[in-house]
């Protein structure tokens, strides 16, 4: 089968795309191949890139307009886009040079992570060459269509990894998420309308240029085309990053990354980054695509499959991430603001072996309220693990708090 990803590392004719594109294709064919190819955004949401760019008004209605590239990957379990900017910095340009003729825009942002510092430097020396062997700046290939590409870096938090936090942060203000609609296709950058995409969903559109949408979308799904890249960690032989067809499925997929490490059981999986509803062991015979996912409750979101073995403690492994969503809430919302911390303590306390029956009720209720009537969808994420891990491993969690004590740790919990 082929790969895009495996290919375009093996293939060092990087720009073919670009020229095939702006010698042969007007933008309106590019919206046209990419909506066959029925690639949908990989950074979490799962849109279809086609009808997103589809969005962007027209150059007389909005001469200025930007393309900014989600380089934040921030989800806890993800380290595929990384990947992109190490190992393959100008299929990432490249893409973004064909978005930005097809929507119109002149100026790219690319944002990444503030923690990145080795990447942006790396992809700024890669801009630089687009730029001095002629594929960025005016007139590119001697056409009527100037691109300008600009790399920004965050501060480092979680949050800018939100379309409209990050266009916050990247204009200079406290990286907070926007209050939609309006949305950025019509309120985006500096005020101008901006189409957001992630790295990976980027740096496939030279592939799509060359061989063709229709050949993209039966690299996938019916209704998500391609392969894509999984970030695999936690208890895996072989952890890393792997490119499959969303067609394998998340047993198949453990398999291919050498199954469990040291001969143990598995006992859970998050599916796509911390905030998918972990699955358990007896629920991974489904497919890795966004619909199949999404149809036993999970998502794919990031693809970033983390791996517990038979050792892992949920309640520790819940707590762990439900810590994370506690610091890094933007504080907007009252229920994410004071919700997150709260579930984090109850979960603490249990773990400590100080936990009440009537906890667990409490955790239902306190995601009950925190789920769908915030600002952004943060506050949802937090309860995917919160809810997952009480629904899935309930009487693990009836143990720590019937006997006081880790069921899995030997040792009197820290009952004071
Ligand atoms: Fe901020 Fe949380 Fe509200 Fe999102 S849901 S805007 S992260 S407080």
């Amino acid at each position: 089968m082929k790969k895009v990803f495996t290919e375009a590392a093996a293939n060092s004719k990087d720009y073919q795309a670009l020229t095939e594109v702006l010698t042969h294709k007007t933008p309106e064919a590019v919206i046209t191949e990419v909506k066959k190819s029925n690639l949908r955004g990989r950074g979490g949401a799962g849109f279809p890139t086609g009808v997103k760019w589809s969005f962007m008004p027209n150059n007389e209605v909005a001469p200025v307009k930007y393309l900014v590239c989600n380089a934040d990957e921030g989800e806890p379990g993800t380290f595929k886009d990384r990947f992109i900017i190490n190992q393959m910095p100008h299929k990432l340009i490249e893409g973004m040079i064909i978005s930005g003729y097809a929507i119109g825009a002149k100026v790219g942002y690319i944002y990444i992570r503030g923690e990145f510092r080795k990447e942006a430097e790396f992809l700024q020396t890669a801009i630089n060459k687009a730029y001095s062997d002629g594929w960025l700046g005016k007139n590119i290939l001697g056409k009527n269509f100037t691109f300008d590409l600009f790399l920004y870096r965050g501060a480092g938090a979680y949050i800018c990894g939100e379309e409209t936090a990050l266009l916050n942060s990247l204009e200079g203000k406290r990286g907070e998420p926007r209050l939609k609609p309006p949305y950025p296709a019509q309120v985006g950058a500096f005020s101008k309308p901006s189409c957001v995409n992630n790295v990976e969903t980027l740096a496939n559109i030279p592939w799509i240029m060359l061989h063709g949408g229709e050949a993209f979308a039966k690299l996938g799904t019916e209704k998500s085309g391609g392969t894509r890249l999984y970030s695999m960690s936690g208890h895996l032989q072989h952890p890393g990053i792997y490119e499959f067809s969303p067609t394998l499925t998340l047993r198949e997929a453990i398999q291919e990354a050498g199954g469990v490490r040291g001969g143990k059981k598995l006992k859970a999986v998050i599916p796509g980054g911390a905030s998918a509803p972990m699955l358990r062991a007896d629920e991974i015979d489904v497919c890795i695509d966004f619909d199949s996912l999404a149809s036993v409750g999970s998502m794919a979101g990031s693809g970033g499959i983390i791996v517990m073995d038979e050792t892992t403690c949920i309640v520790e492994a819940a707590l762990v991430l439900l810590k994370f969503y506690a610091h890094e809430s933007c504080g907007q919302c009252s229920q994410c603001r004071e919700g997150s911390p709260w579930l984090s303590r109850i979960f603490q306390r249990i773990e400590n072996g100080q936990g009440k029956l009537a906890d667990l009720e409490l955790i239902e209720d306190l995601c009950k309220n925190m789920a769908m009537q915030t600002i952004c969808a943060f506050s949802d994420a937090v309860t995917g693990p919160a809810l997952s891990s009480i629904h899935k491993f309930k009487e693990e969690f009836i143990q720590h708090i019937e006997s006081g004590a880790c069921p899995l740790k030997n040792h009197q919990a820290k009952r004071v």
